[in-house]
């Protein structure tokens, strides 16, 4: 076991590798294969998994104002304008299951997603631990999502999410890069493969000294996030 202030084994319920508050953000373009990560790491870590795009699709779904305003946005791949989504995230993350940590799956999408994330989190005092980006090749991310065969995931449409990826979420790597929180994963294979890379670099984060885990996890610059 790493650390020096190891704590009674009995003291959490926590499941075995992982101790205290977890919050981490699963990026990558659409048919990366976030959600079939978040969904097995929720499960083994007992965290809330918040899915924005399960979350909208639950709310077109029933008919909510919410989803109302979010129906055609999501219809034509388009990313539902970041006031709505802000406040979809946020009221989730002020829900008492997210106080022990949460996976984020999907948010944020953009800059001003991520910098309205952090204010709001460091008003409570947290932070989010890590970023894991899953890196997939074009042709299989096409293939992935065509197989999946979801309402929104017709050909135009898929081409469309991969476009407005490309211009309005890719950015966000440097962003993360310059928060020394990113850590790339490579995407392609099986997905107990790619849990298993998930949870080790997540370990790795976690297991030892913060400085040391930045370090490790982020291009050797000096920029501050804040
Ligand atoms: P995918 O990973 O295939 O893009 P998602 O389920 O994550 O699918 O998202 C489906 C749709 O929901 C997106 O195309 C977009 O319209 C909307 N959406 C989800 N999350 C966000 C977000 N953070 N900001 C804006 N729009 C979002």
């Amino acid at each position: 076991m790493k650390g020096s202030s190891r704590k009674a084994a009995s003291e959490g319920d926590e499941p075995e590798g992982l101790k205290g508050t977890v919050r981490i953000i699963l990026f990558g373009p659409p048919g990366s294969g976030k959600g079939t990560q978040a969904e097995s790491l929720c499960a083994e870590w007992g965290l809330p998994k918040i899915s924005t795009g399960e979350i909208l699709r639950d709310a077109i779904r029933i008919g909510s104002p919410t989803g109302a305003q979010a129906r055609d946005f999501v219809d034509r791949g388009e990313l539902v304008p970041d006031g709505l989504m802000t406040r979809i995230v946020e009221e989730r993350l002020s829900q008492k299951d997210c106080a022990a940590g949460f996976v984020l799956d999907g948010f944020p999408r953009t800059i001003a997603q991520a910098e309205t994330l952090e204010v709001f989190l460091r008003d409570r005092g947290d932070r989010i631990d890590a970023v894991a980006s899953l890196r997939v090749e074009e042709e299989e991310l096409v293939r992935r999502m065509a197989d999946r065969g979801r309402d929104d995931d017709s050909e135009a449409v898929i081409r469309n999410r991969l476009e407005v990826y490309r211009r309005e979420t890719e950015p966000l790597v440097l962003y993360f890069r310059e928060c020394e929180k990113l850590i790339e994963i490579d995407g392609m294979g099986r997905a107990e493969d790619i849990t298993e890379r998930i949870r080790s670099a997540v370990a790795d984060v976690r297991g030892m000294d913060a400085s040391v885990a930045r370090a490790k996890i982020s291009d050797p610059r000096n920029e501050q996030c804040e």
